[in-house]
């Protein structure tokens, strides 16, 4: 039997394999220069680029990639080979330092949101040390970060890194303050749950809506859906459990630590999660996660589905993304720790958090804005469109005392709890009660954001999560540097925050309607659409957080948003012309021919006998007949709609074309193309329906 242990990361180029291929000197340059975030000189380069090539070899690698995340959501590579021609035309292997660090590649095909307009086409990719590489597919990918020569970020994984070093510069001076003095350094650290279908192949195949949008835009619901809750934790069948093997082991070979799985809310649906990393790796991770997961399905003959919401009335699919603050020392400093001081450094982290969460709610909403959350976000599984703190009522009420200066219940003698003096009553860490209907949700040791959809990258996620908190650390750290009474200072400022931003906390449920108008009363941001969302990237508030903490530039910015507009619009218009094909090449068609069928047995049956009942086949033509004409007036209605979407120049007006026509004229065909499903004869219904699609695995 193999054991994980002796292939888990063997297709890494991970600690255990530079230490034994590379000098001592070289490995600890290497390391060194890492660690410090500077640039690795050439000739330990070149020594590294051999020992790597050398080792990819010996794995039966033939070519490299700069591995890199663009603005399309899907990561990129080109592959070259290792060969080249030695002075008599034999072929060598080679691999320098100088391709290993930096890539040229041609960026004009990748969305930069008009910054190539003004910019060069050119861009390149520079490796991120910190992430390690790996073989994938006889494959020496290597994990790079995509930039224009101007300096612009072309990626997900720049503005990850710009933001974890600004948290990691602000940490520090809170840390310096409370005596840390053997900490060197801080990242964020990421855990991503991966929602995700499994369907048939076959029966996917079938259904071009699966096929070019990844959900579905017709189907009427199968008789049975997730009303028994059977699947939740269900037993996972043979199949299922075949694909789940093997999609651990490719994983594991990867270095990815897939840890749990299990069956989710719907029939069909499943989650992956790993142990959590440091976050840029955590989003390699991800990214290569869902490349995997797709590519193991099609070996049995299955397919992964990723999409947020592929069927209707069917729960949707999520990421949930767990994230904390950790030390170099092994701190996990949204711990609540053992003694005064502890805990006191505790409530500033957590503060920092409640205070970026109230600041920076619209940012949490863009980052996880999409035409295919859209359809998750406010619907019965997933948390509303606007963003709150779960914090539960334990650790609620401490900062209720904390801030009314009030006697908590649980001290003894009425004692006030003073920060920085006594220590935290106890709470519950791991509660089994957990609030699932949370956007944002303190889970103990950590926050779990529950907003992202299930096919995004986390990197935006955590690079706005970052930077919003290194935000509140650097006004703590202003604050606090200096003052001469530290531990008053501290309890005052503590109280302040809690006081301003206590309204982002919200402890009830999430999915209740009367939330809503709560939270409207509160003054929370609530942008139920990406088209609503999205114009609020560039507000004046966010361009000077992400210009201040060096995480975006203005310009940056703008392109991303423009980058997202059209991404919108782009989904969108793909899946109203795709719902034009099927309506009019298959469903439409298929329909005329049944009720040609059924006309022909009226026809029939009054040709035997006058007299003949032929009320079925007489009610059901009717209907249909009603249904058709309905439906083909919707379909020219939406084929109207998206003209006039298409003809919009201004990316933001368009978004909004596509969001109040284009999106409620497909909802309107849809519903009398259900409706007739539910009329025509199964051997004549072009496509396979949802039962076909949900129960056959
Ligand atoms: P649940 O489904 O109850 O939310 P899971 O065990 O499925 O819990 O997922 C929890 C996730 O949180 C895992 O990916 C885990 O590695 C991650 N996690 C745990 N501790 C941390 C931490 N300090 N930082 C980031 N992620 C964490
Ligand atoms: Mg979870």
């Amino acid at each position: 039997m193999k054991l994980v242990s002796d292939y888990f990361g063997s297709m890494v180029f991970d600690d255990k394999v530079m230490k034994s291929m590379l000098s001592e000197e070289d490995y600890n340059t290497l390391k060194r220069t890492v660690k410090d975030g500077r640039s690795l000189n050439l000739s330990v380069a070149n020594a590294v680029a051999s020992a790597m090539k050398d080792w990819a070899i010996s794995l039966g690698a033939t070519h490299f990639t700069h591995w890199f995340q663009p603005m399309t959501g899907i990561t990129a590579e080109k592959h070259d080979s290792f060969i080249s021609p030695d002075k008599d035309g034999r072929a060598i292997m080679e691999f320098s330092g100088k391709e290993l660090i930096k890539g040229e590649t041609d960026a004009s095909s990748f969305p930069s949101g008009g910054l190539r307009a003004t910019f060069e086409a050119r861009g390149y990719t520079a490796w991120d040390a910190t992430s390690y590489a790996f073989i994938k597919d006889g494959v020496l990918c290597i994990p790079t970060a995509f930039c224009s020569y101007g300096g612009d970020a072309l990626d997900q994984k720049t503005p990850l890194l710009r933001s974890m070093e600004a948290i990691n510069r602000q940490a520090l001076r809170i840390l310096k303050l409370f005596g840390n003095e053997d900490v060197t350094s801080v990242k964020t650290t990421v855990g991503p749950e991966q929602e995700y279908f499994l369907v048939d192949k076959e029966i996917f195949k079938r259904r071009k809506d699966l096929v070019y949008t990844g959900r579905t835009l017709f189907g009427a619901e199968a008789p049975k859906g997730q009303e028994l809750e059977g699947h939740y934790y269900g037993v996972i069948k043979p199949r299922v459990q075949a694909y789940m093997n093997d999609l651990n082991e490719e994983l594991w070979k990867l270095g990815v630590f897939a840890k749990t799985e299990h069956n989710e809310a719907a029939p069909s649906q499943h989650e992956l999660a790993p142990i959590f990393t440091t976050a840029n790796i955590a989003a390699d991770h991800n990214q290569l996660t869902m490349e995997i997961m797709q590519k193991v399905a099609k070996k049995h003959g299955l397919v992964c589905i990723l999409h947020e919401k592929p069927f209707k009335g069917v729960s949707g699919s999520g990421k949930h993304n767990n994230w904390s603050i950790s030390t170099n020392t092994g701190v996990n400093l949204l711990e609540p720790g053992d003694t005064p001081g502890e805990n006191a450094q505790f409530l500033l982290f957590l503060c920092a958090v409640l205070k970026a969460v109230d600041e920076y709610q619209d940012l949490l909403r863009i980052s996880v804005a999409s035409a295919g959350n859209d359809h998750r976000l406010g619907a019965t599984e997933a948390p509303p469109a606007v963003v709150s703190v779960f914090l539960g009522n334990e650790l609620t009420e401490i900062l209720e005392s904390i801030e009314k200066d009030q006697p908590h219940h649980e001290a003894k003698e009425k004692e006030l709890l003073r920060v920085g003096v006594h220590t935290l009553p106890k709470f519950p860490k791991d509660t089994t009660d957990r609030n699932r209907t949370s956007p944002f949700a303190f889970t103990g040791n950590k926050f779990e954001f529950r907003m992202l959809g299930a096919s995004a990258s986390v990197s935006g996620a955590n690079t706005a999560l970052n930077t919003a908190v290194a935000d509140s650390l650097k006004q703590f750290a202003d604050e606090l540097e200096g003052v001469e009474n530290f531990e008053a200072a501290l309890h005052d400022l503590i109280k302040r925050v809690i006081a301003a931003h206590k309204r982002i906390i919200f402890n009830g449920n999430g999915y209740d309607d009367k939330w809503i108008l709560e939270a409207e009363k509160r003054g929370l941001s609530h942008y139920r659409t990406t088209p609503d969302a999205l114009p609020h990237f560039t507000d004046e508030k966010n361009v000077a957080l992400f210009t201040a903490h060096k995480v975006y530039t203005e310009r940056e910015m703008r392109s991303r948003l423009e980058i997202q507009l059209n991404n919108y619009c782009n989904l969108v218009n793909i899946e109203a012309k795709t719902m034009v094909d099927m309506a009019k090449k298959e469903i439409l068609p298929a329909v005329s021919e049944y009720s040609q069928v059924l006309s022909n047995t009226i026809l029939a049956k009054t040709a035997v006998c006058k007299t003949l009942d032929c009320t079925y086949e007489t009610e059901i033509l009717t209907d249909i007949s009603a249904l058709t004409a309905s439906a083909y007036n919707m379909l020219k209605y939406l084929e109207n709609s998206i003209q006039a979407a298409e003809k919009e120049k201004d990316a933001e007006k368009r978004s909004i074309a596509y969001k109040t026509n284009v999106l409620p004229a497909m909802t309107l065909l849809r519903k009398d193309v259900d409706a007739l499903e539910n009329l025509v004869s199964a051997d004549y219904w072009p496509i396979p329906t949802y039962g076909d699609l949900l129960f056959e695995v």
